[in-house]
């Protein structure tokens, strides 16, 4: 687990991109030096708000409340890419509950705050997303241990079918395998899961280094949260998906998860020799919250596929009948023609 230390001399120099809107960074590598990355705030703000958005879901436990969030998060999405109906969903989640917004720039402020103060939470939250594309690279993909490479990787979607059967139903992975708009395209897949793992190794690293104590349960807990979280990104904030390719995200997240738990046990088990049971113990505990949270991401995506339904297709007269039924008086600017 040494590896990185011993494979990357060189330190990439990480600087903010002020006007960086889509890439959470993008790299720039020069052989003669060392590389450059920039990551902008609005990527990283982004990333934050989805990551409370299945923080809140999760301590609530309610799919509904959750499917609500949601709505605000697609409506947005919708609104800004010019899709009136995207208005709806903004009125579907008013039913539930009211907003509040921060700027960008006060989320990433937050987080870097948290990270100034030693937060662990915050350190793995902010450098997570960052290591793991830096986990994209060339280079970086090299370095992944053996059996990610090697044919095992074909029990991992069969031991991964199996332990989400329950919850996504029978699913021909075999197929999905070889077809390049799956989720779960083997060449696709391997490379997040060695992304995933250069990104926990990286930041155990960084985390060993920069803290006294290490607190296993919350930086366990933490490191599961980035898949689901990708997973979230792409079956909820998206215009239309199949139940198929649900199923699909949800196993790949899966074959995820079990990859990034290896990954934790080894970095873990070689920074801590000792603390083998402790270790095993901060597992299993994040073992039963990573499947409830799975489960009810299933759940909530299932609500919002009923409820797109019926407003994906609306007129735009359908949509303002929608919103206008919804909304609440105080919702809308004071009137002006008094
Ligand atoms: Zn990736």
């Amino acid at each position: 687990m040494g590896l990185i230390e011993q494979n990357i001399q060189t330190v990439p120099e990480i600087r903010l991109d002020e006007k960086g809107i889509a890439h959470r960074i993008r790299i720039f590598e020069d052989p003669r030096s060392p590389p450059m990355i920039f990551f902008s705030k609005r990527a990283l703000a982004r990333y934050k708000s989805r990551f409370d958005v299945l923080n809140q879901g999760i301590a609530k436990k309610s799919a509904e409340s959750f499917c609500s969030m949601i709505c605000l998060l697609l409506g947005r999405e919708l609104l800004m890419t010019n899709r009136f109906v995207g208005a709806a969903y903004i009125a579907h989640a008013f039913t539930k509950f009211r907003a509040a917004r921060s700027p960008d720039a006060d989320i990433v402020e937050n987080m870097l705050q948290a990270v100034r103060e030693s937060n662990q939470a915050a350190i793995i939250n902010l450098f997570v997303p960052l290591a793991h594309e830096i986990g994209h690279l060339g280079r970086s993909q090299a370095l992944a241990p053996a059996e990610i490479h090697s044919d095992t990787f074909f029990d991992t979607y069969r031991i991964s079918h199996e332990e989400i059967r329950y919850l996504i139903g029978d699913l021909d992975y075999a197929s999905c395998q070889e077809d390049q708009n799956s989720p779960l395209f083997l060449p696709l897949l391997k490379e997040e899961a060695i992304s995933d793992w250069f990104a926990v190794t990286a930041v155990f690293a960084l985390v060993a280094r920069t803290s006294r104590e290490f607190q296993l349960d919350q930086t366990f807990g933490n490191l599961v949260m980035f898949p689901l979280v990708a997973a979230l990104e792409e079956i909820c904030i998206k215009e239309w998906r199949s139940t198929k390719f649900l199923q699909e995200v949800l196993l790949a997240t899966q074959c995820r998860f079990s990859l990034l738990i290896d990954s934790i046990r080894a970095n873990a088990r070689y920074l801590f020799p000792r603390n083998h049971s402790d270790i095993d113990e901060a597992i299993s505990a994040v073992e039963n919250n990573y499947q409830e949270a799975l489960g009810l991401l299933w759940q909530a995506s299932i609500q919002l596929r009923a409820l797109s339904r019926e407003i994906v297709h609306f007129s735009d007269a359908e949509v303002s009948r929608y919103i206008s039924e919804r909304t609440h008086k105080d919702q809308w600017l004071p009137s002006t023609t008094t």
